[in-house]
């Protein structure tokens, strides 16, 4: 499973807005790494620059130098539709009424085809969803017809015209030359948090971030997470909250896997802290499905605060049994299965006097193909694992996401065809278990919180058209009608 992008914004005059939009994109990088790119403003001329690779392989001091300003938005990107190249790179940019925007999304939306004929495209002319938004944008731009350039509140009339005929998951993070914006769909699938540089009765600038993380690293205060469906805009006059979609529209559901497995674990949602949600997972994972062993290791890096939980809750010693290569930044979509074994072979490695004679409980956060923990299976008893119990944090991934996150197809889901007799079989397991959904969602304690679990039940909060579940180009099976 692969993340779908992370978005960053910040509107502070008088400080290096393009260095902190770099500590900021750096700071989400786990959200992306296929390319990244930020769009810098002096309130008059707006700078794009963005290009395949990581954060640190596209800004180096004398890339940020050239960025003068004090608005900005930052990306890095994961695709999820649209091919890995650098035409989808984002910020989307588009110039329009002597002026320009910069889009940056997070999420996948579910109606591009409905909305591309009513806008009369065809297909092939925008490159991904992200870009095909820029083009509704750019057509709602209002320009007056004495030729004059387009108002300063031109993004936001667009915006209000625009959102309304979305579906799907977005999180945006746009910028004209004088403003930067946030909202997020009705949903609210994909986080967006809003943080304020300076003291409250005095502040010095304004932040939005995919993740609270991004807002401790460049010296923000979370103030607070948008709400699903409202758009935030940002300038000389402070932060202006809209409702931009419906209300009877809005119907929260945050992606549960980002307490799952997506989000960095210092972050906070829905004024919870990941890394404690994932320990709780394992805590309620020890007491759903107890086994006597002599360890308890986590998959690094997700499964390991779940295996924390596990063996505070049994008493069972938490070790360390295999090091992660630090140096590998990203992982390479290997084909094939013997391909991909190797691949997890290349990441990690068993630390054998920890291991050697022992019943090993290995905590790990989700199967996918199954690959990662087959091979992690083989390396332990390779290295003298007496009896290996795998237990996940999270119940079996089941359904595709149409949302914004790569999860294979239903026929490349293990668990979709297989029974847990099946699966401890083929990953080669003394016993396998999953954390309940219920558990799950108790575990992350946020009472009255809504959250999307469509992958883990095939209920989809937003409708899946048949035409996006075939599509060739978004390779899915046909989802269920939605929920
Ligand atoms: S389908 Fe799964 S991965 Fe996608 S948004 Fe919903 S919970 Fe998240």
């Amino acid at each position: 499973m692969k993340e779908a992008c992370g978005v960053f914004g910040v509107y502070a005059p008088g400080q290096g807005v393009a260095q902190l939009t770099f500590d900021g994109i750096y700071a989400l990088q786990h959200r992306g790494q296929e390319s990244a790119g930020m769009a810098v403003s002096d309130g008059e001329a707006i700078t794009v620059v963005k290009d395949m690779g990581l954060v640190t392989t596209v800004f180096d001091e004398r890339t940020i130098a050239c960025l003068p300003g004090h608005l900005a938005m930052g990306h890095t990107r994961y695709s999820t539709t649209g091919a890995s190249e650098w035409r989808n790179a984002q910020p989307v940019y588009r110039s329009v009424g002597g002026s320009g925007f910069a889009l940056g999304h997070n999420g996948n939306l579910t109606n591009t085809g409905a909305l591309a004929e009513r806008a009369g495209m065809f297909p092939g002319v925008v490159a991904s969803d992200s870009d095909f938004v820029a083009e509704l944008l750019a057509q709602e731009f209002p320009v007056p017809a004495d030729g004059a350039g387009a108002s300063a509140a031109a993004l936001e009339t667009a915006l209000r015209a625009v959102l309304p005929l979305l579906e799907g998951a977005f999180s945006f993070v746009l910028l004209d030359a004088t403003h930067v914006m946030g909202v997020r769909d009705a949903h609210g699938f994909r986080p967006l948090c809003l943080g304020r540089l300076g003291p409250a009765d005095q502040p010095e600038g304004w932040v939005l971030a995919s993740e609270t993380p991004a807002l401790d690293i460049v010296g923000a205060t979370f103030v607070r997470e948008l709400e699903p469906g409202e758009l935030v805009v940002i300038d000389d006059e402070g932060v202006r909250s809209v409702q931009a979609i419906a209300t009877e529209r809005v119907d929260p559901h945050l992606c549960i896997f980002e307490f799952v497995y997506f989000a960095r674990p210092d972050s906070r949602l829905y004024g919870k802290e990941v890394h404690a949600a994932r320990r709780r997972m394992g805590e309620r994972l020890a007491a759903q499905a107890p086994v006597e062993a002599d360890l308890v290791m986590g998959v690094p890096e997700s499964g390991v605060p779940a295996a924390e939980g596990f063996a505070r809750a049994t008493g069972i010693p938490h070790g360390q049994g295999l090091v992660k290569n630090r140096y590998i930044g990203r992982t390479f979509i290997t084909p094939g299965q013997g391909a991909r074994e190797e691949g997890v072979r290349r990441k990690l490695n068993p630390l054998r006097e920890n291991i050697e004679g022992k019943r090993i409980v290995v905590v790990d956060d989700t199967i996918v193909r199954g690959t990662t923990q087959r091979a992690v299976v083989r390396m332990l008893r390779e290295a003298g694992a007496r009896e290996v119990h795998l237990r996940i944090s999270c119940p079996p991934v089941t359904w595709p996401c149409f949302y914004g996150i790569d999860i294979p197809r239903r026929d490349e889901l293990i668990a979709a065809r297989s029974t847990i007799a099946e699966l401890e079989e083929f990953l080669g397991v003394d016993s396998l278990a999953y954390l309940s959904l219920d558990n799950l969602v108790a575990a992350i304690d946020a009472p009255g919180a809504g959250f999307c679990s469509a992958c883990l039940t095939g209920n989809y909060p937003a409708p899946v058209p048949v035409e996006l579940a075939l599509s060739s180009t978004h390779p899915r099976q046909a989802a269920p009608a939605p929920a």
